[in-house]
């Protein structure tokens, strides 16, 4: 990297430091979801669901890390399991028994926790519930998120899984040193992550790696050792997504000292260390996510929106979550079930949708409008065609968003961005740094007044 722009990215990483601002897996993002729930509006949208995505949560892991922000459960005993799993069956038959025909899925997805920990007499069971009511649509994506751990991933289950029918696997890196891993409790070990991800392609799975940057101790040595290191190992795709910290809300990550934290420079470094190290063999997909060439998975082109599945091919906009802690987006809704595994066991005995009391979101015509700025035009494709968005939306872009368009000039004044004045709005190379920053404009719920204000 050139001496001027290092000088630039140290200035523009303090300025539009992304550590506080959403990932927009939605919008409005889940934290704002705050309407009571309506159960019979949301039976009402689950009636006319014909196709959906399907997510299904499990959340037990073997271990627990300290960075983590997904909802886990420490171990479980095997009757827990089955318990959780008979739960999961009475989700499906609530919400999706009423119908004369199956739930077609184009991408079913069991992500956890650790899916890949149930055991196969546990894994063969879920299948079959599913099947049950879900029908794979042809070149459907079924999914599970698994830990490179010989005694998590065996050959057993591995073929097990093919001949049930999922088709891709998705294993948790984060990185391989050894001072890392220490600091967030979590074992990686690269010999046994290469033995398990060459039997898993061998059988024909799609796989795909994630990494995680800005953790502690990270340098851009450490860093650079694990991408040349998965480069060799060839995934079809791999996520790079950025550490949060919020000690607030995950207190286990209390533990990690907060000087062993790399700052939003050095953050914006390690982003720029993945594309510089992974762009001869990978095309960027969205903000964090990198296509293999000559890989089994496709890329898709400018066909790319920002999903709860992260940078995804656009597919169904609509979302069946099942398990404590699912988000579904059915119709115009967007709704979380309990995080508490009593309140969710108990809810299902009842009879009744296990959604959490005020966390719940019907979308207005405005939010529409803005979901497709931020989640498909700009963390999907990077560029605001200005025709394209008023043919699609009916609102003129310059009419509509007038106060952003300050923001956006600044933006431009700094390089994020180019052409805010002309038919197309294109985020600069810098610009993918923060693109969070730049659809945080758009975003009247979780606005921060600093940003844009003052341009170099
Ligand atoms: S990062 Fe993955 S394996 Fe670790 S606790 Fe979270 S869900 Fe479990």
């Amino acid at each position: 990297m050139k001496l001027a722009t290092e000088h630039q990215l140290h200035y523009l990483s303090q300025k539009y430091n992304e550590y506080n601002l959403p990932m927009y897996l939605s919008y409005p993002v889940d934290s704002h979801w705050r309407q009571p729930a309506d159960e019979s509006a949301i039976a009402l949208t689950l009636n006319e669901l014909e196709e959906a995505q399907v997510y299904v949560h499990i959340p037990f892991c073997k271990s627990i890390c300290y960075y983590c922000c997904c909802d886990r459960v420490l171990g479980g005993r095997e009757e827990d399991q089955d318990l959780y799993i008979g739960a999961l069956e009475q989700e499906l038959e609530l919400k999706l028994a009423d119908r004369s025909r199956k739930l077609r899925s184009g991408n079913i997805h069991w992500g956890g926790g650790t899916p890949a920990y149930l055991n196969e007499r546990q894994i063969e069971r879920l299948y079959g519930s599913l099947s049950r009511y879900v029908e794979p649509l042809d070149n459907a994506r079924v999914k599970l998120e698994a830990y490179p751990d010989k005694q998590i991933v065996s050959e057993g289950k591995l073929r097990l899984l093919k001949a049930l029918g999922f088709n891709y696997i998705s294993f948790g890196v984060q990185d391989f040193d050894t001072r890392v891993l220490n600091a967030i409790h979590r074992e990686c070990d690269l010999e046994e992550t290469r033995e398990i991800i060459g039997l898993a392609r061998s059988m024909d799975f799609t796989v795909n790696v994630d990494l995680c940057y800005g953790l502690p101790y990270q340098g851009l040595g450490e860093f650079e050792r694990t991408l040349r290191e998965i480069v060799k190992i060839a995934p079809d795709k791999i996520v790079a997504f950025p550490y949060a910290h919020y000690p607030a809300i995950y207190p286990l990550q209390r533990k990690i000292p907060l000087l062993s934290l790399p700052n939003s420079y050095m953050v914006a470094r390690l982003f720029e260390l993945a594309r510089e190290v992974l762009s001869p063999d990978y095309t960027m997909m969205g903000s964090d996510t990198f296509i293999r060439n000559i890989g089994r998975e496709r890329h898709p082109g400018p066909q790319v929106v920002r999903d709860f599945m992260g940078s995804s091919e656009i597919g169904s906009p609509e979302l069946l979550g099942l398990g404590k802690s699912a988000v579904s987006k059915t119709g115009r809704l967007y709704y979380k079930n309990t995080t508490a595994m009593d309140r969710y066991r108990s809810a299902l005995d009842q009879g009744r949708l296990p959604v959490e009391s005020g966390r719940t979101h019907q979308l207005s015509e405005d939010d529409l409008v803005r979901a497709e700025l931020i989640l498909l035009r700009l963390l999907g494709g990077m560029s605001i065609d200005k025709a394209a968005f008023t043919s699609s939306c009916g609102a003129d872009f310059d009419t509509y968003f007038q106060q952003e368009i300050i923001q956006l000039r600044a933006m431009e004044r700094d390089g994020l961005l180019e052409g805010v004045d002309s038919p197309l709005i294109q985020v600069t190379p810098s610009g993918t740094y923060f693109i969070r920053a730049i659809a945080h404009v758009f975003d009247p719920y979780y606005k921060s007044p600093s940003i844009g204000e003052n341009s170099i």
